[in-house]
């Protein structure tokens, strides 16, 4: 049996089609049903849904043989900190090319971040990505105070909890929506296919041509 990680949501809606290109359905829809394991058209290989940012968790400790995960995700992963496009236990084969986004620096709009980034100042930054957010800034010279949080990050630079926010930006009208500006783009950001290597060993012909099979179609697409 081969067990897939996705997470419900857009890596899930973005994964069906490669899937389907490799010519498996997954039979059953999440939003509809309750289930956390779901059967596909081809015997031997089921989904397992679980949090986006436990994705990497299941693929290394073999609770998933493969998986699907945002490069946010793999740079935020705890044994995968530093490494930042490599390893921390998981063999990434494939950029996947699916729920593309890019990971910024917004304020709200009267904040000078120009002048609050000049070597040596400080600034507070409220968001969920405090790894890549502390790279960053660490990149730049500047003292960075983080405050991590869940959910919601738009409101920090509102409330006066924070100055700037590092998060996920795709069309941007979220920011908008809120009176925010993009100030700063950090990195691109797309979903990887992640693997357990000690899987690839002992099911190696099945998972090369679950691979093959998610490369091809990512090839087609593009
Ligand atoms: P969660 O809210 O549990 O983090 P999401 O479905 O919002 O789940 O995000 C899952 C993944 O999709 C993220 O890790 C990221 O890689 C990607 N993603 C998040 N936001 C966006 C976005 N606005 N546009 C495209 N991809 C996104
Ligand atoms: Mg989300």
């Amino acid at each position: 049996m081969i067990t897939l990680a996705l997470s419900k949501g857009r890596i899930f809606d973005d994964t069906l089609p490669l899937l389907r290109a490799a010519g498996i359905e997954v039979l059953e829809d999440p939003e509809k049903s309750r289930k956390l394991i779901i059967a596909t058209s081809r015997p031997g290989l089921r989904v397992v849904l679980v949090r986006a940012s436990d994705v990497p968790t299941y693929v290394r400790h073999g609770g998933a043989d493969l998986g699907v995960a945002g490069l946010d995700v793999l740079l935020e992963d705890r044994d995968d900190a530093g490494a930042a496009l490599g390893g921390g236990g998981l063999y990434r084969p494939l950029d996947l090319q699916i729920a593309c986004c890019r990971m910024s620096v917004a304020t709200r709009a009267d904040f000078d971040y120009a002048a609050a980034v000049r070597q040596g100042s400080r600034i507070r930054v409220a968001t969920k990505y405090t790894h890549t957010a502390r790279r960053h800034f660490a990149s730049k010279g500047v003292h960075v105070d983080l405050i991590k949080l869940y959910g919601s990050m738009e409101l920090a630079p509102l409330t006066g909890l924070a100055d700037a926010i590092v998060d996920l930006v795709s069309t941007g009208s979220t920011l908008m929506a809120n009176q925010l500006v993009e100030v700063e783009h950090i990195l691109d950001v797309s979903s990887r296919l992640v693997v357990n290597p000690a899987a690839l060993k002992l099911k190696r012909e099945a998972l090369r041509a679950l691979i093959d099979a998610f490369e091809a179609a990512v090839v087609a697409r593009a």
